[in-house]
């Protein structure tokens, strides 16, 4: 990526910070260093693509900054139910009302990174076991070139995501409930997918690749031998149905610069080697391609990448054919 653009994004965060210095960073620490850890934060955010490097200037966790919880009813508000226990609150009560094919499945959404991170490099960079190697415990994630965080994307496409598949009758539970918070953990969003016996998962991103990148991609576990065997083949499963229907749904092509056919396998990454429950990953398109980034800052197609992943679930969790598809609905009063 173009030395310019980090520069330039440097700049801005200091700017940022400069008009907001008391933006998560204790006073203490004087506006040079605050600015020095932004800075530092915002670069390895760039350098991380969506889910790599850490954010430098690690140091023990000093606290529990890390913001969990259940998703909110289907009618909320949603992201307004934030809580910072660092476990996940109790899912909200599944429908069981007849025509709601989803509503003995429990599935728990991961909105990557988050919006506060790059202020918090201690704690997003303390190191976690995800069994192949030592890990940070978050990392920034990326943006466009205008300043659309992928934390903010994410979490709004999750959350679109939610209402459809609370609407489908699912007990839907967020790995955060807010972007206005650090982490969890990916040890942490894992255990909570774990502890909910999901009947299934995702962690939704958007990439940081080549400019001259475009498309989707979707992740599932590698083998991980004692960790990943039993969730290997339903999560191939679960990734096959989303790359079906998001391909189907939003248009979006196949990732040209990544993965093979818009599939890829790993065991790199913390939210799947930890995962007891069918899980995957998608990158819905590249943020530092000018094409896929202008497609995922418009709210409409937004909305359809939620479409088209409650579509990729209905399929999995129904294979019958009996649902309602998901990509049909219908939903009012959309977030923005
Ligand atoms: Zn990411």
């Amino acid at each position: 990526m173009a030395l310019s653009w980090v520069e330039e994004r440097a700049r801005r965060i200091s700017g940022l910070l400069s008009a907001r210095p008391a933006h998560g960073i204790r006073p203490a620490h004087g506006i040079h260093l605050a600015t020095a850890f932004a800075v530092a934060s915002a670069l390895a955010g760039l350098l991380a693509a969506c889910s790599g490097a850490p954010a430098p200037g690690s140091a023990p966790m000093a606290g529990n900054g890390v913001t969990t919880g259940a998703g909110a009813s289907a009618g909320s508000s949603a992201g307004a139910s934030s809580a910072s226990t660092g476990s996940a609150a109790a899912p909200s009560a599944s429908a069981t009302a007849p025509g709601r094919p989803l509503a003995s499945q429990v599935i728990v959404l991961d909105p990557g990174h988050n919006g506060d991170n790059w202020a918090h490099p201690a704690i997003i960079n303390r190191l976690v076991n995800i069994i192949t190697e030592m890990k940070p415990c978050d990392t920034t994630g990326t943006e466009t070139d205008a300043g659309y965080t992928e934390a903010a994307f994410n979490f709004n496409v999750a959350i679109r995501l939610a209402r459809l598949l609370r609407a489908e009758g699912a007990t839907v539970i967020l790995t955060r409930t807010s972007n206005h918070g650090v982490g969890p953990c990916i040890t942490q969003r894992a255990a909570i997918g774990n502890r909910a016996h999901a009947d299934a998962a995702i962690s939704i991103h958007a990439d940081g690749g080549p400019p001259g990148g475009s498309g989707f991609d979707v992740i599932e576990p590698g083998l991980v031998p004692g960790h990943t065997n039993a969730i290997l083949a339903p999560s191939h499963r679960l990734a096959l149905d989303i790359r079906s229907a998001y391909r189907r749904i939003t248009g979006e092509p196949y990732a040209d610069y990544v993965g093979h056919d818009a599939l890829d396998v790993r065991t790199d990454l913390g939210g799947l080697n930890l995962s007891t429950v069918p899980k995957v990953f998608i990158e819905c398109g590249n943020m530092r391609n000018a094409s896929d980034a202008a497609k995922l800052s418009r709210p409409a197609f937004r909305q359809r990448i939620a479409v088209a992943l409650a579509a990729g679930f209905t399929a999995f969790l129904t294979p019958a054919g009996g649902a309602t598809p998901a990509g049909q609905a219908s939903i009012p009063g959309a977030p923005g």
